[in-house]
Formats: C-alpha cells, sequence, structure tokens
C-alpha cells in the first residue's frame, strides 16, 4: 500500500464510525430462515417417529407413554442436533419448527442440551413412571 494511500485512510477512518459490530451487546435479527432451536407440538403428533428415525445426529428421542391415547414425549439433545432440518421435512403433520430468534444456544453446563417437550400430563406420567422405577417406555423409532 502506497503510504498517500495508508495516510488518507488513516484520516477517513477519524471521521467514520467503526464498521466493527459490538456483538453480542449489539444484535442484528437473524435471518427468518436460520435454523435455530427445535420445538415440538404435540398436538397432531401420531407417534409415527418418522422424526427420530431420520435423525442423522440421534438428537430426538420420541418416547410413548400411552400410543392408543397419543400420548407422547419428545426429548431434544441441542448439542448433538446439527439443524440440518432434516426433522421438520419428515413430520408430515407439521408438529416440528425450528425457531429463527433462538440460535445462541452456548451454555457451560449440560442441563440446557437436554430439552424435554410434551404436555404436563404427559411429561408428569413420564416422571412418575421413571420414579416408580419403572423402565422408560421405549422409543419406538
Ligand atoms: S434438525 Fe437435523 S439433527 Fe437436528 S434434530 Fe432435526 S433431524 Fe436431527
Ligand atoms: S414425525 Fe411428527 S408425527 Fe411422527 S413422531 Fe415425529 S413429531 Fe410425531
Amino acid at each position: 500500500m502506497k503510504v498517500g494511500t495508508m495516510l488518507q485512510d488513516i484520516v477517513s477512518s477519524l471521521f467514520h464510525r467503526p464498521v466493527t459490530e459490538q456483538y453480542p451487546f449489539e444484535k442484528r435479527p437473524a435471518p427468518p430462515r436460520t435454523r435455530g432451536m427445535l420445538h415440538w407440538n404435540p398436538e397432531k403428533c401420531t407417534g409415527c417417529c418418522l422424526c427420530n428415525s431420520d435423525c442423522p445426529a440421534n438428537a430426538i428421542e420420541l418416547i410413548t407413554i400411552d400410543k392408543k391415547a397419543k400420548q407422547f414425549v419428545m426429548r431434544y439433545h441441542p448439542d448433538h442436533c446439527t439443524f440440518c432440518g432434516q426433522c421438520v421435512e419428515s413430520c408430515r403433520f407439521g408438529c416440528i419448527e425450528m425457531s429463527s430468534e433462538e440460535w445462541e444456544l452456548a451454555a457451560t453446563t449440560k442441563e440446557p442440551f437436554t430439552v424435554t417437550y410434551g404436555r404436563d400430563e404427559d411429561i408428569e406420567a413420564l416422571l412418575a413412571k421413571r420414579a416408580a422405577g419403572d423402565a422408560e417406555p421405549a422409543d419406538e423409532s
């Protein structure tokens, strides 16, 4: 770089705001198609298990409490997830979506990396079975 050009850049930088973004103190909205945290809605779930059988990363478990009564619980492991979106594609009932807003998922403990989704009563039924010493209902994939 020529000295003249360099001086020109230095002088110009004195009068312009830095282009560096002060992340994480200042955040831009993520693009709408960002693939972030997965969310599951149990209301239309049939327990077909296509979502977890198609997941290449073993990031989701579909736990059947009572198939006839359509009681299921999903356990999601964001630390395994590759955010490929395959589970969203595979679910024919639109039960799974990926948040474009929750994408900062780093944590210093393991707890946030096991997420349990389901109706409150189904999660309670699962916990009660576990407390009673029953083997956890099988993942039917
Ligand atoms: S986004 Fe991909 S890796 Fe993550 S749970 Fe779905 S299928 Fe598995
Ligand atoms: S693919 Fe959809 S309907 Fe089938 S088990 Fe997964 S969430 Fe339920």
